[in-house]
């Protein structure tokens, strides 16, 4: 009984309409520089990011009261971020970070100390870090993996996790005035598409969409409903299997195919029905909410049915490449061709679930077998993974690229130098490797220190405070190459 009583009380309390932002997490008029859901590789952006003027440094409000129940600093991903939890069953994140308020990182670093790590994930004790609406919570930065300094900001289902829109929860940003737009690939080029195109399948239109909300109609009737103003993590990978890689190659812009692929899950942002099998000309129309995105005719040569990837095996000389079921958007036919430590695999296309290239060396030292990696490189970038050993004695890399690839061997710890010291206390090096690197320890006359690597741009800034004396650190690349630093301050 008492505890339905104050479940009665506490929704009376904090009626569920109640608006989550009270305050706004950052000064000023807000400025947006990526929008929620935003297609990116292998994700769908999760938040809104904020602009903070092209600098880092300006301070960064709880938009609620609650408290601060996750505490993340990593060299890459959102850098240093902040999870706070409101009591209306609300989350909201702030990331890239360039510092915290000195509260919250007196408890960050004290963990840091005691748990000797720099790659912190911390849930600090609930109401041990409470905060007001308007409480300044950290300082805005350009930590992680961002492309510039901004805050990137976010509202989740506290229950779920799902991600939320931030501007349905009180937050200010003005409305975008881009529009989405289709587009279609013919005789091998995607173009906008006029008032009437002509495609060879329904697999050659795809859409940009500054929006959450999205239909098509085929002669007057619904085939494809998306809406992502609410959605889960593990439908991230759904990005990659509508992705329209060839318009992304060749415009630079992240489309979604309007037709669906066998491989996309049927989450809950989107809805399929069939599309028309025969060929011939449709008229087709496709609105945003309420607006009109695309209105004209499609005239489509022919139904192309494709089929999700089977499991597949090839084998090439030393090298077998194992595809597991599902692999890509739809079955592909796969190459393999190896010589030597180099690698072909074709066609080059994202994979939604990692593939395994396995490798039996010949020649290398036994010694050696814990040092190899896999470079490889494809149409969206490149990914360095290091290898495992198996228990039938080859070495395993997994990875969702597939393109072209060297196996190399790196024996070496990363490079490091000193840079300069700054004003606040901070001595920064430059650290480089083929490799990840993570900081090991780091000492200032034999006491520990905090420092933290910034992946992007290889620098490690120890905090030193106004000491001088000897400063100590050891980096470790991912193969466990080891490199002691020292320097006289
Ligand atoms: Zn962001």
């Amino acid at each position: 009984m008492p505890k339905i009583a104050s479940l009665l009380a506490w929704m009376v309390a904090v009626p569920l309409w109640s608006q989550l932002i009270v305050h706004q997490p950052l000064d000023g008029p807000l400025a947006v520089s990526g929008e929620l859901a935003e297609l990116r590789n292998h994700h769908f952006h999760s938040g809104i990011d904020l602009r903070t003027g092209g600098v880092t440094g300006k301070p960064v409000y709880a938009v609620a009261d609650g408290w601060v129940r996750r505490i993340v600093i990593r060299p890459d991903g959102y850098g240093w971020a902040l999870y706070i939890d409101h009591p209306n069953g609300f989350t909201t994140v702030y990331g890239h970070l360039e510092s915290f308020s000195d509260e919250i990182w007196q408890f960050t670093e004290s963990e840091a100390r005691r748990r000797g790590s720099y790659r912190l994930d911390l849930y600090p004790p609930k109401g041990m870090l409470s905060v007001d609406a308007g409480t300044v919570i950290g300082i805005s930065g350009n930590s992680g993996a961002s492309g510039g300094p901004h805050l990137h900001f976010e509202v989740r289902d506290q229950a779920s996790e799902e991600i939320l829109d931030p501007s349905a929860h009180g937050l200010a940003i003005p409305v975008d005035p881009s529009h989405p737009k289709l587009w279609a690939l013919s005789d091998g080029r995607w173009r906008p598409a006029g008032d009437s195109v002509s495609v060879a399948s329904w697999y050659d239109l795809a859409v940009t969409l500054p929006e959450q909300d999205f239909d098509v109609h085929v002669t007057d009737s619904l085939r494809a409903q998306w809406s992502l103003n609410r959605w889960s993590f593990d439908v991230q990978r759904g990005a990659d299997a509508g992705l329209a890689l060839g318009l992304h190659q060749q415009q630079g812009v992240r489309g979604f195919l309007i037709h669906p692929t066998p491989t996309q899950p049927a989450p809950g942002w989107r809805h399929h029905l069939d599309f028309p099998r025969a060929s011939g000309r449709y008229a087709v129309a496709i609105h945003s909410g309420s607006a009109r995105v695309w209105n004209g005719v499609v005239r489509v040569k022919e139904f192309e049915d494709r089929v999700p990837q089977p499991a597949a095996t090839l084998r090439d000389g030393a090298v077998t490449l194992h595809v597991p079921a599902r692999a890509f958007a739809w079955k592909q036919n796969m190459t393999l061709s190896a010589e030597g430590r180099s690698i072909r695999v074709t066609p080059d296309v994202a994979a939604i679930k990692p593939v395994h290239y396995d490798w039996v060396p010949h020649g290398i030292h036994d010694s050696l077998w814990d040092k190899t990696y896999l470079a490889v490189r494809d149409g969206r970038g490149s990914a360095k993974i290091p290898g495992i050993r198996t228990s039938d004695g080859a070495i395993r890399y997994t990875s969702k690229t597939c393109g072209s690839a060297e196996i190399r061997i790196d024996t070496e710890g990363p490079s490091c130098r000193f840079i300069r010291r700054t004003p606040s206390g901070s001595v920064l090096l430059q650290v480089n490797d083929e490799l990840d690197v993570e900081v090991v320890r780091a000492q200032i006359n034999g006491q520990w220190c905090w420092a933290y690597l910034d992946a992007k741009t290889n620098t490690l800034a120890v905090h030193v405070g106004e000491e001088i004396g000897t400063l100590y650190v050891q980096v470790q690349d991912e193969l466990g190459n080891l490199t002691t630093f020292t320097t006289n301050l």
